[in-house]
């Protein structure tokens, strides 16, 4: 999955964007739970699932439903596997009507691993179908199935047999044949039914739903045998949610503006279970028949394509898809899509490479309404050539015949890797050169590159349980820069590693209340907790420090060894390591000290908190230098953590030498004698996570490189972001002298004009940004930031010029929306006046003469200079933007900067509503937005202040929202007062945060470091603006 905030790094808008990191927004239990230990929510192992038969018969808003608009009918027989003898069986099941009859057979399966044969019940001819299935444990199986395999179309047809009368009920039996592709490991021999009377079949004789729990429990009589395969029938009935999880309903407007009604799936993490009854954990894995009814109109997908359809008898009006049977996998990962026929795909088989085996290219569409498909172009141009390079990178084709991309209107994350069916957020997927900014297209790529990763890590092989979430995710965030370089080789993806992920996840991570990557998960809410930037972004930093530590040959050969033995499984992080350590094994030459292992390396950072700094002290007489680790926190208290970390540097003389090309091969030297003139530069690339601190004088002799090195012998983009990340938060938490670490910045001022190291300047430049903009500082601040951008403003203009590379693209809105915030007359003036042209237009939603890549700033300039016409004219327009989502989102986030405060509580209302002018997958935008704006901060945190519990009534039990909402209320916040204030709110509210308990700690630690931060630095920060001021 890709969080929402995670993406906001490639947005370009600039200074109007508070740090942000990855927020969890899939949300797995109601609060009623949370205090339920882990240990009890989770499903006895006496019993394990292998094969799901899902029937769904699903109503939108057909109005021949009979009142059943928006709900479903469902049934669904599971094939379980008894371990141990046990006279219970639980299983999950969610917001479900569960329907009276459960009924547990014995199969006449033997063999569990190679049996696919289910058993349903077909109804025909109801306008609404029984699901009530019937069984015969012991003669009628055989009666009603036909001898020997069949192929898929003849079992198909079989179960459309018209039998006699409505309402009646028979048995079919069908015997699953062998795939056309073979997709899992497991192979699909066919093993004869028997007659054979496997002792008493167990009956049903009690059942208790523990809604605390999301589950049910049956209880039998007989027990069930240890070694023996039954299936668990169980019919249902549920509801299409207006939310954003589960099985939801989603809707967008036609071209003539009537309403068009959808319905999609969210299942990760613990949604399934709202959808069918499920063994909802992943671990539990099985394979999926699903079949799904729909109006004959209509279209449905799934992960999976369709075997065959069948027409219901005397329904003309609806149909079933019978979807193929999908490999071994986790409940998390099934998606159903129901649509209009609107809905439609771009398909292209340009990609295929005629000289290998097709057999091992799968169809790759993407899908969108058809309104949209246009800007389906970009996603489909990539997705299939990234897709093809995993397969290569990894040496494992992907396993099933299809893969779709689909864009859904109301989606709460950013995008969901469903196993051949991956669904996004529409502005994450689509991208219109017309309405999306540049920023979009790194989005995009981005997180298309994310998703395909997930089908190896999270799909194929899939974490034992949350508390190894970082598996997934940390490895498909590393390898959303791998794959998307190699589609976009000239976009600098690798040096966005940095500021993307590995310096959002470090600002997390130096808060105490921070977790380690491998975290406990204790109770149900930390499930979702663990979905942040330190699963994603720390997760990710720590593979890229092992590829750069062990080699990358040694990663992705033992990356290709774990994914092998453990594919269509579940694995644990223990098992990566083992893996890693094969493979050095194997090549005989390892990089690690000596008698270490992988593991006892990676346990000092992913089973602990936090990162170290390294402080480096040269003896600048005996040419040495002393190093030590200490653990960073942004509070700079005292711990006893330590790591096994990987030094690498490299001195100036080193560096300027053109023969030490390959310089971490090097052999390390020695410093010279009473060298005082030349610095020394440890962490190379920034490819360890952690920081390095240093004695003043090497700060100084780095400072003074940076402003006067010869052009040819800068220092790499990627290491001026990391001295500047550094120093300034090194400084942040009192460890620097702050006069050393703002010196650091005074060469941007005539040499910087990367996208990458001032996307690290503006990403730590906003905490001072909102530290000073209420003090009389604040005016040296602006002055500050007007010079350092000075020259960059005057080379880059206003204009695209025609060679320019796409960091420098997206480097120019961030830079005009700083000048803009910063107050430059010419920036101001420029904004405004465009605005004005666009405001006189005739027919301003479909002209507009501002530049794609420069609306956000001209946007928020207008409306934050502006009054309520200039809001209201935005606000037209974004209700205007149904088929633009990228301009939408623009349009949104500029309406939250105004100042004034009515319409910012207008905007907040808004956003809160359900089925109002915005969607609830926007609400996030508005709360993103506002703690950046000076007045928005105070507005935000009065309005939740004022109605948390209405708040926590509507979003408390979907927990959708909740941590945006703190954090857009809180992270603005400065004073003492706010502090109290803040803290006060908590006490009173205790109870009421549901998942979201962990940000708010977070929150209140940050917003005391902020308080204490003014008491320690404002004089030093304020007499250096002063001074530099003066100069
Ligand atoms: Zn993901």
């Amino acid at each position: 999955m890709t969080t929402c905030k995670g993406m906001k790094s490639g947005k370009d808008i600039g200074a109007e964007n508070e740090p942000s990191v990855a927020i969890p927004h899939e949300t797995p239990n109601t609060s009623e739970n949370t205090s339920i230990p882990i240990a009890e929510l989770l499903l006895p192992k006496a019993i394990t699932p292998s094969y799901y038969r899902l029937r769904l018969d699903p109503y939108l808003d057909d109005p021949a439903s009979d009142g059943s608009n928006f709900t479903y009918k469902g049934h669904v027989s599971i094939t379980i596997h008894c371990h141990n003898a046990t006279n219970s069986v639980s299983f999950h099941a969610k917001g479900l009507e569960i329907g009276e009859n459960i009924n547990v057979t014995l199969s006449n399966e033997t063999n569990t691993k190679t049996t696919v044969t289910s058993v349903l019940s077909s109804s025909t001819a109801t306008t609404a179908p029984t699901f009530t299935a019937v069984y015969s444990n012991t003669t009628s199986d055989a009666a009603n199935t036909t001898s020997g395999p069949t192929s898929a179309s003849a079992a198909a047809a079989r179960t459309t047999t018209p039998t006699a009368g409505p309402r009646h009920k028979r048995e079919v039996s069908f015997r699953r044949h062998q795939r056309r592709r073979h997709v899992t490991s497991t192979t699909t021999t066919p093993v004869p039914h028997t007659t054979l009377p496997l002792g008493t079949p167990p009956r049903v004789t009690g059942r208790v739903h523990e809604q605390r729990k999301e589950m049910y429990t049956l209880s039998l009589e007989p027990a069930l045998e240890a070694g023996q395969t039954y299936i668990l029938d169980i019919s249902f009935r549920g509801l299409l949610k207006d939310s954003l999880y589960g099985f939801y309903r989603s809707s967008y407007k036609a071209e003539n503006g009537t309403k068009i009604w959808m319905a999609a799936t969210q299942f990760e993490p613990t949604h399934a279970r709202e959808a069918f009854p499920c063994f909802d954990e992943p671990a539990m894995k099985a394979r999926f028949e699903l079949s799904i009814s729909r109006p004959a109109d209509m279209v449905t997908l799934s992960n999976m394509p369709i075997r065959a359809n069948e027409s219901i008898a005397g329904r003309s009006d609806r149909v079933w898809d019978h979807y193929e049977v999908s490999p071994n996998m986790s409940t998390y990962l099934l998606a159903i899509v129901i649509a209009n026929p609107d809905f439609i795909p771009i398909k292209d088989t340009g990609y295929l490479d005629t000289n290998s085996q097709n057999a091992s290219s799968p169809e790759f569409r993407v899908y969108a309404r058809k309104r949209l498909i246009d800007s389906a172009k970009y996603a489909m141009s990539v997705g299939p050539r990234i897709l093809k390079f995993y397969g290569d990178f990894f040496s494992i084709h992907y396993p099933l015949p299809k893969m779709d991309l689909a864009a859904i209107p109301d989606f709460g994350s950013g995008a969901m890797e469903n196993w051949g069916l991956v669904t996004y957020r529409e502005s994450n997927l689509l991208y219109d050169p017309a309405s999306s900014p540049m920023s979009d297209k790194d989005k995009v790529v981005i997180i298309v590159a994310h998703e395909l990763a997930h089908q190896w890590f999270g799909n194929l092989v899939t974490m034992k349980w949350w508390s190894d979430l970082w598996l997934n995710e940390g490895f498909a965030t590393y390898m959303q820069y791998v794959g998307s370089n190699h589609v976009e080789p000239s976009w600098e993806m690798q040096d966005k590693f940095l500021v993307y992920e590995q310096q959002p996840a470090m600002a997390l991570d130096s808060l105490r209340s921070t977790h380690p990557v491998s975290s406990k998960v204790q109770n149900p809410s930390q499930i979702s907790e663990v979905f942040d930037a330190i699963s994603y972004s720390k997760g990710a930093s720590l593979i890229r420090m092992l590829n750069n530590s062990l080699t990358e040959d040694v990663l992705r050969k033992g990356l290709t060894r774990y994914l092998n033995k453990w594919k269509y499984r579940n694995a644990e992080e223990g098992d990566l390591w083992e893996a890693l350590t094969e493979e050095i094994r194997e090549k005989a030459a390892s990089s690690l000290p000596p008698n270490v292992t992988v593991k006892q390396v990676m346990d000092t950072w992913t089973l602990q908190g936090g990162y170290p700094v390294l402080t480096v002290t040269r003896d600048y007489s005996a040419g040495s230098a002393v190093l030590s680790q200490v653990r960073f926190t942004l509070d700079n208290s005292s711990a006893d953590t330590l790591w096994y970390i990987p030094v690498s540097y490299v001195t100036q003389e080193e560096m300027n030498n053109a023969a030490n090309s390959d310089r971490r091969t090097l052999p390390r030297i020695w410093l010279k004698q009473d060298d005082n003139k030349n610095w020394v530069l440890f962490n190379i690339d920034a490819t360890g996570y952690y920081r390095v601190n240093y004695d003043t004088q090497n700060w100084r002799l780095l400072a003074s490189y940076l402003l006067s090195s010869p052009p040819q012998d800068m220092l790499s983009a990627s290491t001026r972001a990391q001295l500047l990340d550094d120093a300034l938060n090194l400084a942040r938490a009192g460890v620097l002298d702050y006069d050393v670490a703002l010196n650091m910045t005074r060469y941007l001022a005539t040499r910087e004009n990367h996208y990458v190291p001032w996307k690290a300047v503006f990403d730590n430049m906003r905490f001072l940004n909102t530290m000073l903009r209420q003090t009389p500082a604040y005016g040296l601040f602006q002055d500050y930031m007007l010079k350092a951008l000075a020259t960059l403003k005057n080379n880059m203009g206003f204009e695209p010029t025609p060679n320019e590379t796409q960091p420098q693209t997206l480097l120019r809105p961030n830079v005009l929306a700083w000048l803009s915030r910063m107050g430059d007359p010419a920036v101001v003036t420029w904004a405004k006046d465009l605005f004005q042209q666009w405001t006189n237009s005739s027919s301003p939603d479909t002209e507009n003469p501002i530049r794609v890549d420069v609306r956000r700033v001209v946007y928020c300039t207008a409306v934050r200079s502006g009054g309520r016409a200039e809001w209201n004219f935005l606000l037209q327009r974004y209700l205007a933007a149904e088929d633009r989502p990228s301009e939408a989102e623009v349009l949104l986030s500029s309406l939250v900067c105004t100042h004034q405060e009515w319409l910012l509580i207008t905007l907040l209302e808004k956003s809160l509503e359900t089925g109002g002018d915005i969607r609830l997958q926007d609400a996030i935008i508005v709360w993103d937005e506002i703690s950046s704006n000076a007045v928005g901060s105070r507005v935000a945190f009065n309005y939740i202040r004022n109605n948390w519990s209405t708040i926590y009534d509507k979003f408390g039990k979907d927990e959708f929202l909740m941590a945006d909402i703190l954090h857009g209320s809180i992270s603005g916040l400065t004073t003492e007062r706010d502090s109290k204030d803040a803290k006060e709110f908590y006490e009173t509210n205790k109870g009421k945060f549901s998942f979201a308990e962990l940000k708010m700690e977070q929150e209140l630690e940050e917003l005391t470091l902020r308080v204490d931060w003014h008491h320690k630095n404002y004089n030093t920060v304020a007499s250096w603006l002063q001074k530099y001021h003066d100069q």
